[in-house]
């Protein structure tokens, strides 16, 4: 049981090559895992070591599935965190989790901390979102650079956070020594969107051509990588839906086509 247990891990384990497009963010990433692995090396040519990376971008782009990839590749374990849960009603909780996020992560070193919606704990001070007396998560937000400020070099550990909302950040912690590494990830290109549909279609029956994916791919116009994951699992559904499942399915290029098509169409009548 506990073999089966094992494989099956590593089959959900994500690496880059189940990443389409962000070839920046996964170059950085890479780089900066490098660090973190040789420290001394990094050290003797004085280059300082980043401690944060931000990455922002519109939602389902990929920034959470970038980090686990890379701490696969790097073979570094990863702890997942969200800014939502460090934000308590009850007075000092907060900063009690980031407090104890970090000491797990010494434990562990070398690895990564990866915080979803960093904005829930780092908006700007003072902003409007947070006057009006969000002086909690304005603790745990000091707590986070606090404990940001304190890692050292030789602690290898990394923190990626991501954020939907980089512009209403405070200020504080895009500073040097925190996240002063910050990395977009847009919306896929045409040809990225053709790699995201072809990852996800991996483990499909289809027959669908390159050219046909292109043309997929163009249909999908201001789509992410969520999104076309979203569309081929429908897709798959709806073939599967139609045949049967005593059936063998093979999609064909026109069915994904036409699939998208009709959702395109569905989604226009609804807007
Ligand atoms: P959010 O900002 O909403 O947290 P996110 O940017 O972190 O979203 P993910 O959670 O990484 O996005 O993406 C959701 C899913 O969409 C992934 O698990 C993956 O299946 C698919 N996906 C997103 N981007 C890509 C990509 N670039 N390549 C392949 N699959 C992708």
């Amino acid at each position: 049981f506990k073999g089966k247990q094992k494989k099956d891990l590593r089959q959900d384990e994500k690496r880059f090559a189940d990443v389409g497009g962000c070839l920046k963010a996964k170059e950085a990433l890479l780089e900066i895992i490098e660090y973190i692995r040789k420290p001394e090396v990094y050290r003797e040519i004085g280059v300082r070591m980043p401690k944060g990376v931000l990455l922002y971008g519109p939602p389902g782009t990929g920034k959470t599935l970038i980090a686990k990839a890379a701490a696969a590749e790097a073979n570094i374990p990863v702890i997942f965190s969200s800014g939502s849960e460090f934000v308590e009603v009850f007075a000092g909780l907060g900063a009690k989790r980031v407090r104890d996020l970090f000491k797990q992560a010494r434990a562990l070193s070398p690895c990564m901390i990866f915080i979803d919606e960093i904005d829930a704990v780092g908006f700007h001070r003072g902003s409007a979102s947070v006057m009006g007396g969000h002086r909690e998560s304005e603790t745990t937000l000091n707590q986070l650079l606090n404990e940001m400020d304190g890692f050292q070099e030789n602690d290898q550990i990394i923190v990626v956070a991501a954020t939907n909302l980089a512009t209403s950040l405070d200020p504080a912690l895009l500073r040097p020594g925190r996240f002063d590494h910050k990395i977009e990830v847009t919306l896929p290109s045409v040809e990225e969107r053709r790699d995201i549909i072809k990852i996800h279609l991996r483990n499909k029956p289809h027959s669908a051509s390159d050219e046909e994916l292109l043309k997929l791919a163009k249909i999908m116009e201001g789509a992410s990588g969520a999104d076309l994951e979203n569309l081929i699992n429908l897709a798959t559904l709806s073939a599967v839906r139609k045949r049967g499942t005593q059936q063998k399915i093979s999609m064909t290029g026109d069915d994904l086509i036409q699939f998208a098509l009709g959702q395109k169409q569905t989604q226009t009548q609804q807007a």
